[in-house]
């Protein structure tokens, strides 16, 4: 199973009430059931192309024979029937052949390609994210040269962005574009990293590439974005020449190996082409719609490989006979399945707190997109409120399903043991392809530095009074159920600890204090990911009684019970970490930040 259908359907239409999308003019076509038919499909294309091949293209990485990459036979075929669905422009116009799905609903798509095969899907996810950029900021002429082929699956496309000696700092980027009298530029430098960078999967591939035009200002105001094809295209969209854009080699991963990880070289022989999108030095800019859209990508990956270890482990604990309960002293007992051992279902509890809460929050963000971006019924305040939520949030829907996705991967193994560790099962692998999330797209360190030293503070700190006004409806809505006032009372302290620790780390950036105050955003980070989480878990907890609890069904009664359990669980066990965390924030503890390079 890759998801429990159950869960998504309540998270889509109860908490985040997907049929209200259908009232702006770009998704007034649909309705729940067109909604549900492109889910199936997607759930069809996952189960049938792409989770068979997971383990196989793990097992059989991609090759490099010094000519041509070779990949498992499966994993075109797999793109092949993805394209054909026309998921790949899923977001796009119906006049430009897309189906114009809201955010919301693709994310639900994505996460069930991601829990099935998340190296295969990491193909089609970063070709629609290079298109929909094109799309956006490219030229008529470039728009018709590669977004045809790059929406119908006849070309891929990566994003060219890591140098061997630059990764989080981007500002430092060293390749070089040399203007030429066409209009068009020479590129010239080496990427490191590049996901898709090379392949036999489709007929060409579309980098988009950040680069510095010669005599550009230094830093990140001299970065630009080109297209850079590895075939060139001429204006009917057909190939020509090959671009001078060279395969150094493959690299090796611990995880996301069916995804080949490439070394580039721009230019080894002086004429590699790429044409500039939009203005000059505003590349990084541009780059960042994808990366903003790539991100809550990650988080969301992160988030279902969670899931898929979550729910791995849960069947596995359902069926394997072990050991007795302590008080069990008769000889001739037989042995319980362990998902009776108290401490067996702590680790299913917080695995299922983890990931059913990032699934959320990714959904949550999803929904934000759409307002902000299609809310064309909304007032115009309300639409520009979602767009600058989503950009404070944007760091945590990157960084909490990354980082707890792995810790519930890490639950998961534990829950099979030995079993767990061996690659007969497939936690193991699940969290090694999560470990790649915490990693890429801003580290989990420089998404702390963003959100602590930026997104906070952006329009005032109007971002976190949106936050807090909507925490303070949920919370309104909770007060009518007893059975959630313990709970309410736990989680209202903990606002306060958070908003203090905000209050006195701003104080301290105001005053000028900006290492200090930042040497420790981490912690902030895991601090206000669980805040926002167990926000989000109330919200759910408030929907799931309304909906459910006068149901006559013995599923719905479980599920609620589920999400119950839960959310108590998330806000007893893991919230009280923000005490210490204040504690260390607050008095501006100095232990990491002092440690000398040569005392380690
Ligand atoms: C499998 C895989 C796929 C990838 N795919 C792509 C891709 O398709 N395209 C692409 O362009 N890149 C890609 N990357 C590159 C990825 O985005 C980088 O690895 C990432 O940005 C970090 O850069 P780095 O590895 O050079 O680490 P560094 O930047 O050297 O960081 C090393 C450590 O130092 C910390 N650090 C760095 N700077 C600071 C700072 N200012 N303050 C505090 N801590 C800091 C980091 O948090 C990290 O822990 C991929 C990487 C991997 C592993």
């Amino acid at each position: 199973m890759l998801i429990n259908r159950q869960d998504l359907n309540f998270l889509l239409y109860n908490v985040f009430n997907a049929m209200e999308l259908t009232q702006y003019s770009q998704y007034k076509e649909h309705d729940q059931a067109t909604f549900d038919g492109v889910i199936n499909t997607a759930n069809h294309i996952a189960q049938t192309y792409f989770a068979p091949h997971n383990s196989k293209a793990d097992e059989h990485e991609p090759q490099f024979d010094g000519k041509s990459v070779s990949t498992i036979p499966e994993v075109k075929e797999a793109w092949q029937h993805y394209a054909k669905s026309g998921l790949l422009n899923a977001s796009q116009h119906f006049k430009d052949g897309g189906m114009q799905l809201p955010t919301l609903i693709n994310s639900a798509c994505c996460g069930l390609f991601t829990s099935a095969n998340p190296s295969t899907a990491g193909y089609t996810f970063l070709t629609t994210a290079a298109a929909n950029v094109i799309n956006a900021f490219g030229s008529e002429d470039q728009k018709s040269r590669f977004l045809p082929g790059m929406y119908n699956g006849r070309f891929a496309g990566t994003m060219a962005l890591t140098e061997p000696d630059v990764g989080s700092s981007l500002g430092d980027l060293s390749t070089k574009a040399i203007p030429q009298s066409d209009g068009s530029y020479h590129l010239k430098g080496q990427k490191m990293f590049i996901s898709g960078g090379d392949q036999d999967i489709t007929e060409n591939i579309v980098h988009l590439v950040l680069a510095r035009i010669e005599g550009a200002v230094d830093g990140v105001k001299g970065i630009s974005l080109f297209i850079t094809p590895k075939y060139l295209v001429n204006e009917e969209g057909e190939l020509g020449e090959r671009n001078d854009v060279k395969l150094a080699g493959l690299l090796h991963k611990m995880g996301y190996r069916g995804t080949t990880s490439t070394v580039l070289n721009f230019g080894e022989d002086d004429h590699c082409s790429a044409y500039l999108i939009g203005e000059e030095g505003k590349g990084l800019s541009y780059m960042f719609k994808m990366m903003n859209e790539a991100r809550i990508g990650v988080g969301l990956g992160a988030a279902m490989i969670g899931y898929r270890g979550y729910l791995e482990s849960l069947e596995y604990a359902k069926n394997r006979p072990q050991g007795r309960k302590p008080s069990q002293k008769e000889k001739d007992s037989k042995p319980i399945n362990i998902i009776e051992h108290a401490d067996v279902k702590r680790m299913l509890l917080a695995q299922k707190s983890y990931v059913e809460g990032s699934l959320a929050l990714c959904l949550f963000a999803s929904r934000l997109m759409d307002e902000f971006e299609k809310g064309d019924s909304l007032e115009t305040e309300e639409r520009q409120d979602s767009g600058i939520l989503l950009d404070l949030l944007t760091p945590i829907v990157k960084s909490f399903p990354s980082y707890y996705g792995v810790k519930a991967n890490d639950l998961a193994i534990q829950v099979l043991a030995g079993s767990g560790y061996i690659r007969e099962y497939p936690v193991e692998q699940c969290y090694r392809d999560n470990r790649l999330n915490p990693i890429h797209e801003g580290t989990h360190g420089i998404q702390s530095l963003d959100l602590l030293g930026r997104k906070l503070w952006m329009n005032n700190g109007k971002g976190l009074q949106l936050l807090m006004s909507r925490v303070q409806t949920t919370l309104k809505h909770c007060q009518e159920h007893e059975s959630l006032s313990l709970l309410l009372k736990a989680y209202q302290q903990k606002i306060n600890i958070f908003s203090k620790t905000t209050m006195t780390l701003g104080q301290n950036l105001q005053n000028g204090k900006v290492d200090e105050t930042l040497a420790n955003s981490a912690l902030y980070l895991d601090m206000m990911g669980k805040i926002v989480v167990a926000w989000l878990w109330l919200e759910m907890s408030d929907k799931a009684i309304r909906t459910f609890s006068s149901s006559e069904s013995e599923d719905d009664q479980k599920f609620l019970a589920g999400k119950l359990q839960a959310c108590k669980y998330f806000i007893e066990w893991e919230l009280g970490e923000i005490s210490s965390q204040s504690e260390l924030l607050c008095e501006f503890n100095s232990t990491c930040a002092d440690m000398e390079a040569d005392w380690f």
